[in-house]
């Protein structure tokens, strides 16, 4: 056990009352102090069990949860959730609704003298930019204001571990991507850990040091998010974190060899197996007016800065492009393309990794 990691978990399996199903298995990650982590998946995967695991509400059928190296759950043993000094944010905030924003930060500092307490929650209202609005009542503040304070509330007692659970899932796009990098910047300005649950990779991305992703009460893949959009170690992950397509490809000699030419791969790299599919990312395809490899525009999406293409190859195949929007053609046009695979990764033709 190390104290120096918020969080360890060793191959945890948890099991609902009255069933003998796991809703999670064979989980270990370990999470170090300040670090912030997005645990993803598709729905009923287990995500939501596994934060609730970590709070102490659910009892492990096997293995063990570790809090700054102190264990706090085995399956003959679980710390209650208020033992555990783990803040927990849910999706409905649930701030006291008679209280004012002051007085619901200072929710859990009771052990504290009113003075200690006063400093604190007025330190933390200067921090989520709310010091003016200090008396108010919750239901006199906007959604995302509500949001702050419940994170507020939640950092109070400076816990060692903060769960957030689908926090800006009531909230309109805009006010999310804001609020996104405002709770990182919070969060990390008090050197805290904490995990979220979330439905939107997009969040995961802003927000994640690492990323959990989980898939039938498993973890596919541990990482940052750059290793999880380059180096996915499963279809599963490939086809879930970003876009993409797979096409088949065959190893050469010097590299490999599909549909839109040879690459060569230095030998460490080489595929293991003769006959692949390929990743290949809308990052991975350049437009170039001047390329003789051509490809015919079927669907574009206008994204601001860029549109993502969609194209088809000679033999039918689609993969997808990112194009500064300035370059807009369109729809059946033929436009030239250039490869730049960065990562050569590949998987089974049946499914598995290769
Ligand atoms: P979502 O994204 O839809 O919220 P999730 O990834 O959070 O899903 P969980 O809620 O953790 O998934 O569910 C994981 C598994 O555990 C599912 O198969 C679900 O049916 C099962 N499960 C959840 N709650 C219970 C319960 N109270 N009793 C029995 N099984 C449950």
């Amino acid at each position: 056990m190390n104290s120096n990691l918020a969080l360890q978990i060793k191959d945890l399996d948890v099991r609902y009352p009255g069933t003998n199903l796991s809703a999670v298995q064979d989980i270990s990650f370990e999470l170090a102090q300040g670090e912030i982590a997005c645990l993803l998946g598709p729905s009923g995967c287990g995500k939501t069990t596994l934060l609730r695991a970590i709070a102490g509400f659910l009892s492990p059928h096997l293995g063990e949860i570790c809090l700054k190296g102190t264990t706090a759950s085995t399956p003959g043993r679980v710390l209650s959730p208020e033992k555990r000094n783990v803040g927990v944010v849910f999706q409905d905030y649930a701030l006291f609704p008679h209280l004012t924003v002051q007085k619901n930060i200072e929710f859990g500092l009771h052990k504290q003298s009113p003075l200690q307490r006063h400093s604190r929650s007025t330190e933390l209202l200067k921090l989520i930019g709310l010091s003016e609005l200090a008396g108010r009542y919750p239901h006199e503040l906007s959604g995302g204001q509500q949001q702050r304070v419940a994170l507020a509330r939640a950092l109070a007692p400076k816990p060692t571990l903060i769960l957030l659970d689908e926090p800006f899932s009531n909230l309109d796009v805009e006010l999310k991507e804001r609020l996104t990098f405002e709770v990182r910047e919070i969060l990390k300005a008090e050197n805290m850990s904490a995990i979220l649950v979330t439905h939107d990779q997009y969040e995961a991305f802003s927000m994640a040091d690492r990323i959990g992703v989980m898939d039938k009460g498993r973890l596919q893949q541990w990482g940052s998010p750059y290793s999880l959009y380059h180096e996915p170690n499963s279809r599963m992950v490939a086809d879930f974190i970003g876009q993409g397509v797979f096409l088949p490809g065959i190893k050469t000699q010097t590299g490999i060899h599909f549909e839109l030419g040879d690459v060569s791969v230095p030998d460490r790299e080489s595929p293991s197996l003769s006959e692949f599919d390929l990743l290949v990312r809308p990052d991975d395809i350049i437009h170039d007016d001047a390329s003789e490899l051509q490809a015919k525009v079927v669907r574009k999406s206008f994204r601001g800065a860029d549109f993502l293409y969609t194209l088809e190859l000679e033999s039918g195949s689609r993969i997808m492009a990112l194009v500064p929007s300035h370059h807009n053609h369109a729809i059946g046009e033929p436009i030239g393309i250039k490869l730049e695979l960065d990562h050569v990764i590949t998987f089974d033709r049946s499914g598995a990794g290769s």
